[in-house]
């Protein structure tokens, strides 16, 4: 695994870090993580690294092409080694939890604009929102507490 990740960062020209290893199996692990999530998974392995070195590690990676960067709308940016395929993501309005899912097509733009404007398209940003099977529970589950507590 360990070379995989430093045969990935030689091909971008990257310089192979213990940080950018560290990013690189905690984004593998974890997909569609924020900032601060990344730090705690880099640094319960490596606890001297800062948050400016994860940071600048993710856009670092990011700008390379290694990582993919979302932000779904009212969210926080999350992270994910998945890239290079034109995959979307399923996000949950309640607890934000976000799930992939393959694109039908497979390559970007899969979706043809009615009226494209005379613009060159490249993408189509399609997301999905609903409601996780966790929340759906939850939620229910809620609903019966509530009007047993109320007073
Ligand atoms: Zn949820
Ligand atoms: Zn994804
Ligand atoms: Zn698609």
């Amino acid at each position: 695994m360990r070379s995989g990740f430093e045969a990935q960062l030689r091909a971008v020209s990257l310089r192979v870090t213990r940080p950018r290893l560290a990013v690189l199996a905690a984004l593998r692990d974890h997909p569609h993580v924020d900032t601060d999530a990344v730090l705690r998974l880099v640094r319960a392995e490596h606890p001297t690294v800062s948050h400016q070195a994860v940071y600048d590690v993710l856009r670092a990676l990011t700008d390379a092409g290694l990582v993919r960067r979302i932000q779904p709308a009212g969210a926080t940016a999350r992270y994910e080694a998945r890239v290079a395929d034109n995959h979307h993501h399923i996000v949950c309005r309640s607890c934000g939890a976000i799930a992939d899912i393959d694109c039908a097509v497979g390559d970007a733009p899969c979706l043809t604009a009615s009226d494209d404007h005379g613009f060159v398209v490249d993408e189509a940003e399609v997301v999905f929102w609903g409601v996780c099977p966790d929340c759906a529970t939850e939620h229910t589950a809620q609903r019966s507490a509530s009007s047993e507590g109320s007073t």
